[in-house]
Protein backbone atom coordinates (compact mmCIF):
# COMPACT_ATOMS: atom_id res chain seq x y z
CA UNK A 1 0.00 0.00 0.00
CA UNK A 2 2.86 2.35 0.73
CA UNK A 3 5.01 1.82 -1.77
CA UNK A 4 1.53 2.13 -4.22
CA UNK A 5 1.62 5.78 -2.48
CA UNK A 6 4.67 6.39 -3.35
CA UNK A 7 4.55 5.58 -7.10
CA UNK A 8 1.60 7.71 -7.13
CA UNK A 9 3.22 10.59 -5.34
CA UNK A 10 6.55 10.11 -7.85
CA UNK A 11 4.44 9.79 -10.89
CA UNK A 12 2.76 13.26 -10.01
CA UNK A 13 6.24 15.11 -9.16
CA UNK A 14 7.02 14.00 -12.90
CA UNK A 15 3.92 15.04 -14.46
CA UNK A 16 4.93 18.53 -12.72
CA UNK A 17 8.44 18.50 -13.56
CA UNK A 18 7.20 17.60 -17.28
CA UNK A 19 5.07 20.21 -17.17
CA UNK A 20 7.64 22.86 -15.80
CA UNK A 21 9.98 21.93 -18.82
CA UNK A 22 7.30 22.39 -21.32
CA UNK A 23 6.91 26.27 -19.71
CA UNK A 24 10.29 26.16 -19.51
CA UNK A 25 11.04 25.22 -23.57
CA UNK A 26 7.78 27.46 -24.59
CA UNK A 27 9.50 30.10 -22.96
CA UNK A 28 13.14 29.76 -24.86
CA UNK A 29 11.03 29.39 -27.78
CA UNK A 30 9.74 32.21 -27.99
CA UNK A 31 12.98 34.19 -26.58
CA UNK A 32 14.72 33.20 -29.34
CA UNK A 33 11.88 34.18 -32.10
CA UNK A 34 12.14 37.73 -30.53
CA UNK A 35 16.10 37.19 -31.13
CA UNK A 36 15.53 36.15 -34.71
CA UNK A 37 12.98 39.12 -35.24
CA UNK A 38 15.48 41.53 -33.66
CA UNK A 39 18.74 40.23 -36.04
CA UNK A 40 16.40 40.38 -39.11
CA UNK A 41 14.89 43.80 -38.76
CA UNK A 42 18.16 44.95 -38.25
CA UNK A 43 18.60 47.87 -40.65
CA UNK A 44 15.27 46.80 -41.92
CA UNK A 45 11.86 48.71 -42.44
CA UNK A 46 9.23 47.80 -40.38
CA UNK A 47 6.75 48.28 -43.16
CA UNK A 48 7.88 46.55 -45.95
CA UNK A 49 11.38 44.74 -44.70
CA UNK A 50 13.07 46.42 -47.31
CA UNK A 51 16.89 46.96 -46.64
CA UNK A 52 17.53 51.20 -45.50
CA UNK A 53 19.66 53.41 -46.72
CA UNK A 54 21.11 55.64 -44.91
CA UNK A 55 20.95 59.58 -46.89
CA UNK A 56 21.73 62.72 -45.66
CA UNK A 57 18.80 65.48 -46.86
CA UNK A 58 19.51 69.28 -46.21
CA UNK A 59 23.06 68.44 -43.89
CA UNK A 60 20.90 66.45 -41.57
CA UNK A 61 21.43 62.58 -41.76
CA UNK A 62 18.60 60.40 -41.92
CA UNK A 63 17.36 56.66 -43.04
CA UNK A 64 15.29 56.29 -45.91
CA UNK A 65 13.59 52.96 -47.38
CA UNK A 66 13.83 52.99 -51.02
CA UNK A 67 10.35 50.40 -51.02
CA UNK A 68 8.06 52.72 -49.21
CA UNK A 69 9.33 55.61 -48.98
CA UNK A 70 10.05 55.77 -45.22
CA UNK A 71 11.74 57.89 -43.92
CA UNK A 72 13.12 58.08 -40.32
CA UNK A 73 14.49 60.80 -38.15
CA UNK A 74 16.37 60.68 -35.37
CA UNK A 75 14.64 62.31 -32.19
CA UNK A 76 16.41 66.19 -33.12
CA UNK A 77 16.47 66.01 -36.71
CA UNK A 78 13.39 67.02 -37.10
CA UNK A 79 13.71 70.32 -34.88
CA UNK A 80 16.90 70.67 -36.75
CA UNK A 81 15.22 71.10 -40.12
CA UNK A 82 12.21 73.14 -38.67
CA UNK A 83 14.66 75.17 -37.64
CA UNK A 84 16.48 75.27 -40.69
CA UNK A 85 14.09 76.69 -43.25
CA UNK A 86 10.66 76.70 -41.20
CA UNK A 87 9.05 78.85 -43.89
CA UNK A 88 10.06 77.33 -46.77
CA UNK A 89 8.89 73.76 -47.07
CA UNK A 90 8.05 72.62 -43.27
CA UNK A 91 5.72 75.31 -43.32
CA UNK A 92 4.39 74.57 -46.67
CA UNK A 93 3.91 70.80 -45.39
CA UNK A 94 2.24 71.40 -42.21
CA UNK A 95 0.28 74.50 -43.34
CA UNK A 96 -1.35 72.28 -46.22
CA UNK A 97 -1.69 69.35 -43.39
CA UNK A 98 -3.84 71.93 -41.39
CA UNK A 99 -6.02 72.93 -44.36
CA UNK A 100 -6.93 69.12 -45.03
CA UNK A 101 -8.20 68.80 -41.27
CA UNK A 102 -10.14 72.02 -41.24
CA UNK A 103 -11.91 71.18 -44.55
CA UNK A 104 -12.77 67.55 -43.12
CA UNK A 105 -14.07 69.48 -39.42
CA UNK A 106 -16.38 71.76 -41.70
ZN1 LIG B 1 9.50 50.42 -46.47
Amino acid sequence: MKDAWEERKKAKENEYFIKKDHELINQMKHQTEEELAKGYSKGRCPKCSEKIEPITFRGVPMDRCPGCGGVWLGPNDLKILAEKDHRTWFDFWFRQDETSTSERGN
